[in-house]
């Protein structure tokens, strides 16, 4: 797509507010660790009365460059988030127009709206700062900005995950030592909304944490957590 060469007329506007990344690990795991951290079945989510909605809605427009799988992959991380804000704020989701014009980026830009886009590492974002080591990078603030997915360096990662992280830093929340928004990509964690997640966005959207959801390992799955919960 067409976004790199709008990267500096966007940097001028002063978007960049926040410029955070997750970061490819540096060691690869092994086959045995990948598949004890991807299972869906270590972990599962509270469910909390959903509260009154505040209306607040979080548009994303998703790129055409992503295949069906990855289509599916960035609705399951904003579905969980979804599931995790229990309708104080809300997610939507649709397609970036094909080939998008400036001023259908800037109209996007105007209504807060995020463009969750597909790169690859020769994008400028990846060139600099923490973007050279990133899988994925977010530009933008409170009034939206982008997702960048680098799709050459997400290989067999938990794209899920890396979203999910992601989008959690489009809700305000920063970095945290383990789990979700841990600042490396580990295949043993993140692939759910953490409690630690939870709390980051809660305190960023100024919401009740009680009141949202989030993922705690089930009973018969012992992981380094359980001790912290
Ligand atoms: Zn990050």
């Amino acid at each position: 797509m067409r976004l790199a060469r709008l990267i500096p007329v966007l940097l001028a506007s002063g978007l960049v507010l926040l410029a955070t990344a997750i970061l490819l690990s540096a060691l690869p795991a092994n086959a045995t660790e990948r598949d004890r951290g991807s299972t869906d079945n270590g972990y599962q989510y509270t469910d909390h009365p959903s509260r009154v909605s505040t209306g607040r809605v979080v548009a994303l427009y998703v790129d055409r460059d992503f295949g069906d799988s990855e289509r599916q992959r960035i609705v399951s991380a904003m579905r969980q988030w979804n599931y995790a804000l229990n309708g104080a704020v809300r997610f939507t989701a649709r397609l970036l127009p094909e080939d998008p014009s400036f001023s259908e980026i800037a109209q996007i830009k105007r209504s807060g709206g995020w463009i969750v886009a597909k790169v690859d590492s020769s994008h400028p974002i990846t060139q600099r700062g923490e973007g050279r080591h990133a899988l994925a990078v977010t530009v933008g603030g409170s009034g939206g900005g982008f997702v960048y997915v680098i799709g050459d360096r997400i290989g067999r990662r938990d794209l899920t995950g890396v979203v999910m992280h992601e989008f959690g830093h489009v809700l305000g929340a920063g970095h945290d030592g383990y789990g979700l928004m841990a600042p490396v990509y580990n295949p043993n964690a993140g692939h759910c909304i953490d409690r630690d997640a939870a709390a980051l966005v809660a305190n960023a959207q100024h919401l009740q944490l009680s009141q949202m959801n989030w993922c705690e390992p089930t009973s018969d799955y012992r992981s380094p957590m359980a001790s912290r919960r």
